[in-house]
């Protein structure tokens, strides 16, 4: 049975979350703070297969949480509940490891269908960790190897691993390297954005991204900056 930790105050919402996921089958724990969930995760190392993580909490807001998480190396995919009418809290959330979000107020079938679509993803990676998919396809260039299976990059004898959403982008870099990719037409193709969000948001995303892939993040040799326009991924500068 899937395990599911919904972090969410508002206790009418949470417990109404937890009626209707345990009909669907799921195990439901519901804790209403941040410092709550990071108990649970890191402290008591409960396992869960999907979080459900409001921004809006009380104590430590969902943005830090979910970046305690990811530099404790708690990689449960995670699925953020975010404000409507707040496009960069998105960016902000995906920039600290988020999975995916949901503006409030939202459907529920709709809720139903990300979280699955989180435990699809986990249940294909974990197939091919266990061997029984084709052999692991990887991207490697120089010394680094980023390992669409695997989830992670490897770096020498570094391991870097990455969230679902690092490697969408990672992914849509490699297929357009050595092309300029604008940030809006970014926003679009990965993260699904059509709103006018300020695109300068990214950049945070960016940042994160060239810790892990640059030798010397401030001067960046794979994930260029292309003034006016956004980015270009170079495999071999
Ligand atoms: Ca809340």
């Amino acid at each position: 049975m899937n395990r599911i930790l919904i972090v969410e105050d508002e206790l009418h919402l949470a417990e109404g979350l937890r009626f209707n996921l345990e009909a669907e089958g799921y195990e439901v724990t519901v804790t209403e703070s941040g410092e709550g969930a990071l108990d649970l995760l890191l402290e008591k190392r409960r396992t869960f297969d999907v979080i459900v993580l409001d921004v809006m909490l009380p104590g430590k807001d969902g943005f830090t949480v979910m970046a305690e998480l990811r530099q404790a190396g708690q990689y449960v995919p995670t699925l953020m509940l975010t404000a409507r009418g707040h496009p960069d809290d998105v960016l902000r959330g995906f920039a600290a490891g988020a999975d995916d979000y949901l503006t409030k107020p939202f459907e529920l079938p709709i809720l139903i269908a990300r979280i699955r679509g989180l435990l699809r993803r986990r249940e294909w990676l974990v197939a091919s960790l266990a061997g029984s998919a084709p052999p692991p396809s990887q991207f490697v260039f120089g010394d680094k190897t980023l390992d669409w299976e695997r989830q992670e990059l490897r770096v020498r004898n570094e391991v870097f691993p990455l969230t679902l959403m690092e490697m969408n982008v990672l992914r849509y870099l490699v297929e357009h390297r050595d092309k300029n990719v604008a940030r809006k037409k970014m926003l679009e193709e990965v993260w699904g954005l059509h709103e006018d969000t300020d695109t300068r948001a990214i950049d945070n995303f960016i940042v994160r991204l060239r810790k892990y892939l640059e030798d010397d993040p401030a001067k960046p040799r794979h994930l260029q900056t292309v003034r006016g326009v956004g980015y270009r991924f170079v495999p071999f500068p």
